[in-house]
């Protein structure tokens, strides 16, 4: 019934199957119980599948069963079935339902992108971006670079051109971040954080000084006229089980020195030294200068 009208079926003749299916299948939207026998064994189905679901993975869970007495079908709904439907069903009945489901789905979809993404550049929002890194941080087993990165003098940036056109230069700076990680949040303003998995703190700060050149080389075209603008950044290094608010402060303490510094930079929290190390373009145009300079001489 379902594949006729374009849905695509996986059908599981033992519910674990289904049920880890479920567990590890984001794609998974419908989890549908059919127990022709047993009422009460499809309802506890529908709790385990109930447990895999949450706010942010919605999940539509309908038994479909026998004739059920009140007491049964109450049982149904309150272990977790959103919907109950006794055999035998209509084609036309079933997609009806479904219909009724897919409205619901879609609006909670929209809930949830609303309450975990910023509207200005759909990137993660302080919140969500949180969930998501001290998650990342518990249960990843490899080291990680958390990324502290703000636009520099955009202030100027609005007083010049207008708050659409910075509005425009933070969706533009947005996607080049999003193109370079999966956990990129926009914390504020024009202020965001990257987790990045990396395997030592030199590939952290090669990534970083790649999105610092893409943002400082990308044309932005604002009210009319083409702008460069720039990034600093702060990187500290996470181990498993790190404390996400540590991380974050650690960058912030060294994009506070990239800042300092001179703007459109790279600084390493270093752990060891304690030491924040920034490395500028001009830092390395000097060692490349005494470099000529040596070979020269
Ligand atoms: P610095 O290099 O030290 O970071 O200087 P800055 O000018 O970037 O920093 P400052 O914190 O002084 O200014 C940030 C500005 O960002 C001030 C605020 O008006 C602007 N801003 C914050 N949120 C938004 C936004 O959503 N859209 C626009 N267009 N501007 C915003
Ligand atoms: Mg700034
Ligand atoms: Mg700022």
């Amino acid at each position: 019934m379902l594949e006729t009208r374009g849905h695509d079926v996986i059908a599981f003749a033992q519910a674990i199957e289904g049920l880890n299916r479920l567990e590890n299948d984001e794609s998974i939207d419908a989890f549908v119980v059919v127990n022709a026998r047993d009422a009460s064994a499809g309802a506890e189905i529908c709790w385990d599948a109930r447990l895999l679901s949450s706010f942010e993975r919605p999940v539509y869970v309908c038994l479909v069963a026998p004739p059920l007495s009140s007491k049964d079908f109450i049982e149904a709904l309150d272990c977790g079935a959103d919907d109950v439907l006794q055999l035998p069903i209509s084609a036309d009945e079933l997609y009806a339902r479904l219909r009724a489901a897919e409205r619901l789905h879609q609006m909670q979809h929209k809930l949830v992108e609303m309450a975990t993404r910023d509207g200005l550049t759909g990137l993660y929002n302080r919140p969500a971006f949180f969930s998501r890194a001290a998650k990342l941080c518990a249960e990843h087993s490899a080291p990680f670079a958390g990324i502290m990165a703000d636009i520099d003098h955009f202030k100027s940036i609005n007083d010049t051109h207008g708050h659409a056109a910075g509005d425009k230069a933070i969706r533009a700076v947005a996607e080049c971040f999003k193109s370079q990680s999966d956990i990129v949040g926009r914390l504020g303003g024009e202020e965001f954080a990257i987790l990045l998995e990396v395997s030592d703190p030199a590939e952290a700060w090669r990534k970083a000084e790649r999105m610092r050149r893409l943002i400082a080389m990308q044309e932005i075209d604002l009210d009319r006229a083409a702008v460069r603008l720039s990034c600093s950044f702060g990187i500290a290094m996470g181990e498993p089980g790190e404390n996400i608010d540590e991380l974050l402060r650690k960058a912030d303490a060294a994009l506070y020195v990239a800042k300092r510094a001179g703007r459109n930079m790279v600084a390493l929290y270093d752990a060891e030294t304690m030491a924040i190390q920034p490395r500028a373009k001009s830092a390395v145009r000097s060692v490349k200068a005494s470099a000529q300079r040596r070979a020269a001489g």
